[in-house]
């Protein structure tokens, strides 16, 4: 339902819950984030953005790469497991996802017969599952293996997804859900509503469908989904808050 992400200078688990709360009034059952401080860390809860906050209390700080969700279950109960990031079976890739991957049955099926084990029952984990899969399985870059196992789904979705193997990089993509990304100084942003970011930063990138974006504590990098490159539009966004 909702997105955030960040990656920058500034605490991370601070402007993830900022993000999610200017992001409740679109309705969700459940919240949750992931941050890297070394290792991936996953916080998640079913109800409010103000429970995930005092599970996060716990949390150390220290982190300013990072991703946040609020669920609207579509596949899967809505319950503390099912809730976003989601995580491959590695442990060291996380996702938030809004949508729907359509095909995700027949690709959790052939992941099984793989020797892959599932947590929960959303369509999200299988697509994370399925990204480490073409990543491992082909050796290329998370850009690279996002892009490959895009192909592979229906559907509609925005993701992002963060790595605790490269803790300097956020892969951010769309296909009929909408994902915008802020532009700061040595620092961006993603929302899945740019309201949710606006007082951070007022350039926006709009990612199109089908596109990839790479984004670096200091570059951003788009292809399409046939390896094209991209050149990113930015708009000055006006909204009164
Ligand atoms: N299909 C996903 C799920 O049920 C994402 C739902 C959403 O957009 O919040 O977990």
């Amino acid at each position: 339902c909702g997105i955030v992400g960040y990656i920058g200078f500034r605490e991370a688990i601070p402007v993830l819950l900022k993000g999610l709360k200017r992001l409740e009034y679109r309705g969700y059952d459940s919240a949750g984030i992931a941050v890297i401080n070394r290792q991936l860390a996953v916080y998640k809860k079913c109800g409010k953005v103000a429970n995930l906050e005092l599970v996060c209390g716990e949390a150390s700080l220290n982190s300013t790469i990072g991703i946040g969700h609020t669920r609207w279950a579509t596949h899967g109960a809505p319950n503390d497991v099912n809730s976003h990031p989601h995580c491959s079976g590695s442990g060291k890739l996380a996702i938030v996802h809004n949508g729907i991957f359509e095909n995700y049955l027949v690709i959790r099926e052939g992941l099984i017969k793989k020797g892959h084990i599932f947590e929960s029952e959303t369509d999200t984990e299988v697509i994370i599952h399925l990204i480490e899969d073409v990543k491992r399985l082909l050796h290329v870059p998370l850009q690279e293996a996002v892009r490959l196992a895009l192909r592979q789904v229906m559907g509609t979705y925005a993701i992002v997804i963060i790595n605790e193997e490269n803790p300097g990089e956020l892969i951010a993509a769309r296909k009929s859900s909408p994902l915008a990304i802020g532009v700061g100084e040595q620092e961006y942003f993603i929302a899945s509503d740019a309201t949710a970011i606006v007082e951070f930063a007022k350039n926006i990138i709009y990612l199109d469908d089908h596109q990839i974006a790479r984004i670096t504590y200091d570059s951003l990098h788009v292809v399409d989904i046939d390896n094209h490159e991209q050149k990113p539009h930015i708009c000055e966004l006006e909204i009164e808050l």
